[in-house]
């Protein structure tokens, strides 16, 4: 039976962070300064394996999950990411899988990501102009590398969405070049308001460009036409071009949060299960599934924290003492 949560949310997506490390220092995510050269990233033998994601995904299904995503860190820097999809993918009742990419190094992987059976790819992008872009990722990435493995993810025919984060005084100005851009290359968008997710990315709230702003800023464009929600807790408010089918969409977690319908459970690279992206503290599963108990314990622990679930972070915003975990380490 697939358990309610305290405020009657059932458990749908699981959220797979596959490592804490990433090729990028995007400074709203992993600052330079505090992910340096010095920083002690989860050794080896912590991360789970391709074998234990596998199981505690399996052993969810029971219990309600039916879609998954991988997510990072970079999960494209995890060795042999293919073959996890691949034994995902074979798991009867996972209905989705997909997977959240800087996008660098994907069209090299495109191939096999599509083969091993992934359904749709995000890819992070939050500017086209090269300076801007090269600024915001924190290593001087290039866009064009970036592109390429959208290229390459729509040949080997993975829908692409494009996730943007919008931030006030860094890249307002590429709302409107990226839904050109998107638009013309049918590309799903999505704009998401920056979160203070962590504890250190300088979030402020006169940095975040309110839903509300960059809605106006794309209709002084483009006429939109509204889209009704796709499934009840829908992250994004949804429109088309009036002339073109394709879609945009804005993430606004602060301004107008979605917690009512938030269904989904988190995994970090450790085995840690977060049922908010800005909780503190994470529930250890990776010693049960260590241990070698069976799947019905597994369920019990993950129903039982699931059940006491109270989580609604973006809608009480400020309430959270913290310090909240760090959005790389736990899987956006
Ligand atoms: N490295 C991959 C990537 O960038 O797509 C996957 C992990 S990343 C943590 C997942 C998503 O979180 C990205 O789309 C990123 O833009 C978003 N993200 C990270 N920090 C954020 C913040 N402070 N506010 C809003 N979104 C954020
Ligand atoms: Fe890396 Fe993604 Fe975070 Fe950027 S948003 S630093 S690409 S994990
Ligand atoms: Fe879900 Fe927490 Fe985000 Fe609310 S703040 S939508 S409960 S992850």
């Amino acid at each position: 039976m697939a358990p309610l949560d305290q405020l009657q949310r059932p458990l749908r997506d699981l959220r797979i962070s596959v490592t804490d490390r990433c090729n990028f220092r995007c400074r709203y995510c992993m600052p330079a300064e505090v992910f340096g050269p010095n920083y002690q990233f989860l050794p080896r033998d912590e991360i789970l394996s391709f074998e234990e994601i596998e199981r505690i995904s399996r052993a969810l299904v029971p219990i309600g999950v039916s879609k998954l995503r991988l997510t990072g860190g970079e999960p494209l820097l995890r060795r042999g990411i293919d073959d996890l999809i691949g034994m995902l993918s074979a798991i009867n009742g996972i209905d989705d899988i997909a997977l959240t990419t800087n996008g660098v190094l994907l069209a090299h992987h495109a191939e096999a990501l599509a083969l091993a059976g992934l359904k749709r790819v995000t890819v992070s992008l939050d500017a086209l102009d090269p300076a801007t872009f090269a600024q915001m990722n924190g290593v001087g990435a290039k866009i064009d590398r970036v592109l390429a493995g959208i290229g390459s993810a729509q040949t080997f025919g993975l829908p692409v969405k494009v996730n943007a984060v919008i931030q006030r005084g860094v890249n307002e100005q590429e709302i409107l070049p990226l839904a050109r851009w998107a638009k013309e290359n049918h590309i799903t968008l999505r704009y998401i308001e920056f979160m203070d997710v962590g504890e250190s990315n300088g979030w402020q709230m006169e940095k975040v460009v309110p839903a509300s702003e960059i809605r106006a800023t794309l209709e002084s464009e483009f006429p939109l036409e509204a889209l009704p929600p796709t499934h009840p807790g829908e992250t994004a408010k949804r429109w088309k071009h009036a002339d073109s089918d394709a879609e945009i969409g804005i993430i606004a977690s602060v301004t107008q949060p979605f917690c009512q319908g938030c269904s989904r459970l988190r995994l970090s690279a450790e085995g840690k299960l977060f049922t908010c992206l800005f909780a503190s503290e994470g529930h250890d599963i990776r010693t049960l599934v260590r241990r070698f108990e069976d799947d019905e314990k597994l369920r019990h622990e993950v129903a039982t924290l699931w059940t006491a679930r109270r989580d609604r972070y973006s809608e009480d915003r400020g309430q959270n003492p913290g310090p909240k975990a760090e959005m790389s380490y736990l899987g956006g």
